[in-house]
């Protein structure tokens, strides 16, 4: 208990510098949802996309913001649009996943926990074969499907896991009901993040933060919930201290993020230049 106060205050005191830095009273962004804060509505547009869980037929999509028009009509002074950060998350039959099995249990998101796999990842190209990996290890266990609701690679590739409105599942001694679960690929007790991962990492918590109507101060990682290492010494210092509040805060303030689940033979084609390692 007295761990996780120290811990609190921590992220705490980061995310008070958040406040001053950014004037998120302006963007309008519910940063703080704990007791005794004030409640604001978000002014930032929610995604116009399907939820992640939506059958998969979204079109392609790429990570690239969208390209700047190519017209010279623009005025000098119209006013910039800022672009929203575009997610394309690879669908489950693209990265190979099982069907799930098992019955899920509904829950509605309350809060964002990040966890790593612990799994060291030394070539990206590893990274949807060790997808599958943790999901077959996952229903051997008897779960109903990958413990989490995304994962990210290295590249920042982002992976649809798990419906978002079905309860996670770990091996470790909290409750997950309430988590959304987004898990980063790699050993970070032994690994560096790499700076693509992060940024996506904290665009998918941007997302979902909007997305499920939850503050960003909720941003934990798993060892804040139970005896674990996770999300690794060289993640969680970012989760403590605010690193990541203040990225996903800056996504929102640049025009949010935007999610699809990229399916057929385009995102096939993701995946396969992945495990090429062509990107
Ligand atoms: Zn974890």
């Amino acid at each position: 208990m007295a761990q996780h106060d120290r811990s609190r205050r921590r992220f705490l005191s980061g995310l008070a510098a958040v406040l001053g830095a950014t004037g998120l009273g302006a963007l309008g962004v519910r940063l703080w949802g704990g007791e005794g804060s004030v409640s604001t509505t978000s002014t930032v547009p929610r995604p116009t996309t399907t939820a992640p869980v939506a059958a998969p037929t979204s079109t392609t999509a790429t990570m690239a913001p969208p390209a700047t028009s190519t017209t010279s009509t623009t005025s000098s002074t119209t006013t910039q649009v800022p672009a929203a950060v575009q997610i394309a998350a690879i669908c489950r039959d693209a990265w190979g996943a099982l069907p799930a099995s098992g019955t899920f249990t509904a829950h509605r998101i309350e809060r964002l926990t990040v966890h790593h796999t612990a799994a060291l990842l030394e070539q990206n190209a590893q990274a949807p074969a060790r997808i599958r990996q943790h999901q077959q290890y996952h229903l051997d266990r008897g779960w109903p499907d990958l413990a989490y609701h995304f994962m990210v690679d290295a590249a920042g590739n982002v992976y649809e896991g798990r419906p978002v409105d079905a309860v996670g599942d770990t091996g470790t001694a909290y409750d997950p009901t309430g988590h959304f679960l987004v898990c980063c690929e790699g050993n970070f007790d032994e690994q560096d993040v790499p700076d693509a991962q992060l940024a996506s990492l904290a665009a998918v918590l941007a997302w979902a933060a909007v997305a499920h109507d939850v503050a960003l101060d909720t941003i934990r990682g798993h060892r804040d919930w139970a005896a674990t290492s996770c999300p690794g010494d060289r993640l969680y210092p970012l989760v403590a201290d605010g690193t990541l509040a203040r990225m996903a805060v800056d996504v929102i303030g640049r025009g949010g993020a935007e999610l699809t689940v990229d399916c057929g033979d385009a995102a096939r084609q993701r995946v396969a230049a992945i495990e090429e390692g062509s990107t």
